[in-house]
């Protein structure tokens, strides 16, 4: 990881102090020419994978990136890889066919979620939204008004889960309608934003925004965090920010291939990230997309990556693994198989260190 900044950062990121988020922003490389002036890649390849899918890294994350092989440079620069995948999904989850309105997926009973921005601050080369991230139009106001009627509508709905692109980077009054729109339903308990903004633009944590997010309380908002090199002062300032302005903060991590498929490096996540005060949520099977295959793992390595998570620190630190099946099937958590037999109402049970030990079942008598 880089820590001198900014040599190839447009901005001298050495000195800690970053322009306003939207300056940030705006500088980012959406070209391969741009980002042939920061990395080592070759600008027309770049250019090629762009035509299909954007490109975007801001000044931020840019210089976060070392080498080609230090795990954030995968995440943002565009491979040939992502155009030869023809096997994946375009839509793997089935979103489309699970929205009752355009933009609100509504597959949980008691659960929605609604896709209320399509920009991010970084555009992540694995996105499960490679469809449209970068490239759909937002919802417009009449867009919005049709998923707040549904959401109105139903009255099994209490969790409402803003997500995109990212929600964050709406503007705060244009966020703050939304939210306050959804205050005022009063079968809605719950409010969630799913973001990346506190990893790749932490800059956009402010004052105002914590503020803004404090008074539609119960709301929690869900962070993404792949590797502990993502984890900068930075980083912390905005999540210790979050936190302290009464904001639950969960994080959801994708297993990605050669970034952080690695029992060690994910328990250094993990520790990093219960110790800036995130609690991690879930590690992610990474989905059937189009374009992304050449960053999934085997079930097996996420399996063993739980399995030294639960052996090697505290249970706060362990993530639910989850694969969402294709088709529309959901989120279905898979863990190490602990249980070994049952004999006669006795349960084996294999301890982390590979002990059995036997457990009463305890099953009620007929
Ligand atoms: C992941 C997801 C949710 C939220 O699920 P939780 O397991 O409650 O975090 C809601 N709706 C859809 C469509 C989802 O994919």
């Amino acid at each position: 990881m880089r820590t001198d900044g900014g040599s190839r950062s447009p901005f001298q990121a050495a000195s800690g102090v970053w322009p306003p988020w939207r300056e940030i922003l705006a500088a980012s490389a959406d070209t391969g020419t741009a980002l042939a002036r920061h990395l080592p890649v070759d600008a027309a390849e770049v250019d090629q994978v762009a035509r299909r899918y954007p490109i975007r890294v801001n000044p931020y994350y840019l210089h976060l990136i070392g080498s080609p092989d230090d795990g954030l440079f995968a995440q943002a620069v565009p491979q040939l890889a992502e155009l030869a995948d023809q096997d994946g999904l375009v839509d793997p989850l089935a979103e489309e066919a699970h929205s009752p309105v355009r933009n609100l997926v509504h597959r949980y009973e008691d659960r929605v979620l609604w896709l209320v921005s399509s920009e991010c601050a970084m555009i992540c080369r694995f996105c499960t939204r490679k469809r449209r991230v970068g490239r759909s139009v937002p919802p417009e106001d009449e867009r919005l008004a049709l998923g707040l009627a549904y959401i109105r509508d139903h009255r099994e709905i209490r969790d409402v889960l803003l997500s995109g692109g990212d929600p964050l980077l709406l503007e705060d009054e244009r966020l703050a309608w939304i939210l306050g729109s959804l205050r005022v339903i009063p079968h809605v308990e719950i409010l969630r934003l799913g973001t990346r903004v506190p990893c790749t633009l932490p800059q956009r944590i402010t004052p105002d925004l914590c503020r803004l997010l404090t008074k539609h309380q119960p709301l929690y908002l869900m962070t993404h965090f792949n590797h502990p090199a993502e984890i900068t002062a930075e980083a912390a300032a905005a999540c210790g920010s979050l936190a302290d302005a009464g904001i639950p903060l969960a994080n959801q991590t994708v297993l990605l291939k050669r970034v952080n498929d690695d029992p060690d490096l994910m328990i250094e996540l993990m520790r990093k990230l219960v110790s800036i005060r995130v609690r991690p949520y879930y590690l992610h099977q990474l989905d059937f997309t189009r374009g992304a295959s050449h960053f999934r793992t085997p079930i097996a390595s996420g399996l063993e990556i739980i399995a030294a998570l639960r052996r090697r620190t505290s249970g706060l630190c362990v993530p639910h693994y989850v694969v969402d099946l294709p088709g529309g099937g959901g989120k279905i958590q898979l863990a190490p198989e602990t249980i070994v037999a049952e004999e006669g109402g006795i349960l084996l049970i294999r301890t982390h260190h590979g002990e059995v030990i036997r457990y009463p079942a305890g099953r009620n008598k007929r």
